[in-house]
């Protein structure tokens, strides 16, 4: 982390969380007419798509519809026409893997980084956690890097104080390790996937192991279902707070202490819930469903506009918060389901560990899918990109044969993946 611009930027962002929603909403348009003309002028892809765009007109939200949308499909077509010509530069390489099994690679600058990191400050603070507090991570892999980067990252958690613990495998076994890490630890906050903070609980309760009084739990990563919201609330205390984010953008929006809707962090993202009929799109209304457009304001390196990254939202009201921030709000978060595989012995295991396996080797697949028989065998099916090769290949079977210990793993080659009954081609599915 850049400690001391994060922190500085993090005090400005303390202020302007009380500004009026007027304010707000000046500030971003400002932003985004920025962003706007430089991608015009700097970034190939959208010298075209943005020729007809009279940026300066963009002066409400409404106006944003004039503005093209950037679908899934065509964020991986344009890897390399998204990048801008002139500074600033990508400093910063990722790469996310879709519910398609296709990554889509992007970047951003340092000053976006920055920008990130002061953003998920602010909004896990609403939740109690700030720098130097003990928090437990209940999470998925990846939370820990490898290598030398991996050491420093490990020494900032140390002195961060905080922990980790894979949340991928959810046995009993795994469970009773983590409650007894909770216990010795004593967070005073919990950060958890949160159908993993659910299993948790579960367990709590299960086992009558709750020594400790309210601990703040902070879910991301999937959808917080009301069930499992209920668990925690009864085996952690009533704190707990939902977070909406994802690789491309971070956070995105997150609860107060009213538990009213997700606060969307605005001073660094658009978040649009739009409702696409045809070729028309327009705004979905107050408690309507619609697909999620996010705008990364800071992003100038590779920008995402008006992205629609495949979640669906409901739309919120205008009402005020009690908290008496004016941030817009999210009503909810749908889908974003994890889908879970099953281990040797038939406990869960969430699937999401697949992700981090795409995000590293997804390149070398035009498609995947993982298929667990009833017997518990699994099948990998693989369509081969241009760039495949067998590290890569090796690699996707030494990790499922690492977090499905005793399951027998094999994979076939295909020259597609098959769809589903719902059209979709799902990363993983259940068989019988
Ligand atoms: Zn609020």
């Amino acid at each position: 982390m850049r400690r001391r611009p994060t922190l500085s930027r993090l005090r400005v962002l303390e202020q302007t969380q009380w500004y009026s929603l007027d304010a707000l909403l000046a500030m971003q348009l400002e932003a985004l007419r920025g962003l706007l003309a430089h991608a015009r002028r700097n970034v190939p892809y959208y010298r075209e798509r943005l020729r007809d765009v009279d940026v300066d007109a963009i002066r409400e939200p409404a106006d944003l519809l004039r503005v093209p949308l950037l679908t899934r499909a065509d964020a991986q077509g344009s890897s390399e026409t998204r990048r801008s010509t002139a500074p600033p530069f990508v400093a910063i390489h990722k790469a996310t893997s879709g519910t398609l099994g296709l990554p889509v690679s992007f970047g951003y600058e340092m000053d976006s980084e920055t920008w990130r990191q002061a953003v998920r400050l602010r909004g896990y603070g609403w939740a109690g956690y700030r720098p130097g507090v003990r928090a437990f991570h209940f999470w998925g892999p990846g939370a820990r890097q490898k290598g030398l980067r991996g050491a420093k990252v490990e020494l900032d958690h140390l002195l961060r104080r905080e922990r980790y613990f894979d949340c991928t495998v959810r046995s009993p076994d795994r469970l009773d390790a983590a409650i007894e890490h909770v216990k010795r630890f004593r967070p005073d906050v919990i950060v958890c996937f949160a159908s993993a903070g659910g299993a948790l609980a579960r367990r709590v309760l299960e086992t009558g192991a709750r020594s400790w009084g309210t601990i703040p739990v902070i879910c991301g990563a999937e959808a917080l279902l009301p069930s499992d919201r209920a668990v925690m609330e009864d085996a952690f205390g009533p704190a707990v707070f939902e977070t909406y984010g994802s690789r491309e953008v971070m956070l995105m929006a997150s609860e107060c202490a009213e538990h009213d809707g997700l606060h969307v962090q605005m001073e660094n993202v658009i978040v649009e819930v739009v409702v696409r009929d045809g070729d028309a799109v327009r705004h979905a209304a107050p408690g309507e469903v619609g697909e999620v457009a996010v705008t990364d304001l800071h992003n100038r390196a590779m920008p995402f506009i008006r992205y629609l990254n495949g979640d669906r939202a409901v739309a919120g009201d205008t009402t005020r918060c009690g908290c008496q921030r004016q941030l817009s709000r999210l009503k909810s978060i749908e889908g974003r389901v994890t889908a879970m595989l099953r281990d040797r012995a038939g406990a869960p295991v969430a699937g999401l560990f697949v992700h981090a396996l795409l995000a590293h080797v997804g390149h070398a697949f035009r498609g995947f899918q993982a298929v667990q028989r009833a017997d518990g065998a699994v099948t990998l099916r693989l369509v081969k990109s241009a760039t495949f090769d067998e590290t890569a290949h090796r690699y996707l079977l030494d990790g499922f044969e690492r977090y499905l210990e005793g399951v027998p793993v094999t994979s076939e080659f295909l020259e597609d993946i098959p769809a589903g009954r719902n059209g979709k081609r799902q990363v993983i599915l259940q068989d019988g």
